[in-house]
């Protein structure tokens, strides 16, 4: 069952350049359904409106970002509410439904105090804390679940390395079971041995909360690790979506193609090619399929129309003309 959808959501940045309004389209037109108990991945090169589209979906609206069209949907208590008409009632469910995890933890911990003093903080807002000891023995027990050294409750952030900061960042965005975690780019600045920790961290809490994560990070490899599903981003939009296994086995967009084969493979020593190119300003977006002047397969409509994202099958989409009914593959 779906515990998350976007319909036709479009989140601009309007921004004032030399007296006159730019929109930098960095999320258009998306319309995507996040199931309960799985890990929807989103991939795409930097720039690509991912971070800005689970910012979204969590309701971190700010300007310059603003909302222009569209809808964001939770299912609570088996009814699908509208989060840009919840209004302070969104801060309410906050980290208890839905968790934000941020690229960087010194984002979220306090440096000047003790890991336990952010716990208290933290959850302090949300629940009542008055009996700390059965909170600290719970906090304790969270941190025993997740494979965590409790003697790091006692620390101060400085004197964790950057992958042990990170975990506890996950610990505190898990403490209240929430539904859905929200997780950007949340290896990206680590090295291999502590990425590998966090992605693990993320698994197994998905199997023990049995909660739905929604992970943004452009690393295919992670991708592959941890998600059920991958969507694709390009210049703002969706331009594929399917389990992860078809996305690596059968990608259909010309620019999947392109994130998969540049992917290293253990004694595959064949030269890897990326998309030529760069990706675009989402300030002045190519027309038509915005991936067109990095296609090799370009075609003459592929300049004036946008393709929609169109099904292959039940479970795979794609947004390409190569892939319109007269011309199926
Ligand atoms: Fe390439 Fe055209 Fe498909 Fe866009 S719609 S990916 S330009 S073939």
């Amino acid at each position: 069952m779906e515990i998350l959808k976007a319909e036709n959501l479009k989140a601009y940045y309007l921004l004032d350049i030399g007296g006159k309004l730019h929109s930098v389209r960095a999320v258009d037109d998306i319309n995507i359904s996040i199931k309960e108990n799985e890990i929807y991945g989103i991939a795409g090169e930097s720039g690509c409106g991912k971070s800005t589209l689970i910012k979204t979906l969590y309701g971190m609206v700010e300007p310059p970002l603003n909302v222009v069209d569209g809808k964001v949907y939770y299912r609570i208590d088996n009814e699908y509410k509208n989060i840009f008409s919840l209004n302070g009632a969104l801060e309410s469910i906050r980290w208890n439904y839905i968790s934000y995890i941020p690229q960087g933890s010194m984002s979220v911990l306090n440096p000047v105090v003790k890991i336990i003093e952010s716990f208290w903080d933290f959850i302090g807002s949300r629940v009542d804390i008055s009996d700390k000891s059965t909170w600290r023995k719970n906090i304790e027990e969270h941190f025993a679940l997740l494979g965590l050294p409790t003697k790091v409750l006692d620390a101060y952030p400085h004197q964790l390395s950057g992958g042990m900061r990170q975990r506890v960042t996950i610990a505190l965005a898990t403490i209240l079971s929430p539904k859905i975690i929200v997780a950007d780019e949340p290896s990206t600045a680590l090295d291999v041995v502590a990425q590998r920790a966090v992605i693990q961290l993320l698994k197994e809490i998905q199997k023990n909360l049995k909660n739905t994560i929604i992970l943004v990070t452009h690393d295919m490899g992670v991708h592959a690790s941890i998600s059920d599903r991958i969507a694709i981003m390009y210049a703002g939009k969706i331009v594929e979506e399917a389990p992860t296994s078809e996305i690596f086995e059968s990608p259909r967009h010309p620019y999947t193609k392109y994130l998969i084969g540049a992917l290293p493979k253990i004694g595959d020593k064949s030269y890897k090619v990326s998309a030529p190119g760069a990706p675009p300003s989402l300030l002045n977006s190519p027309s038509g399929c915005r991936f067109h002047p990095r296609c090799s397969q370009a075609m003459e409509e592929c300049k004036v129309n946008v393709p929609e994202l169109i099904s292959v099958n039940s479970e795979h989409r794609v947004a390409c003309f190569l892939y319109s009914k007269e011309r199926e593959l």
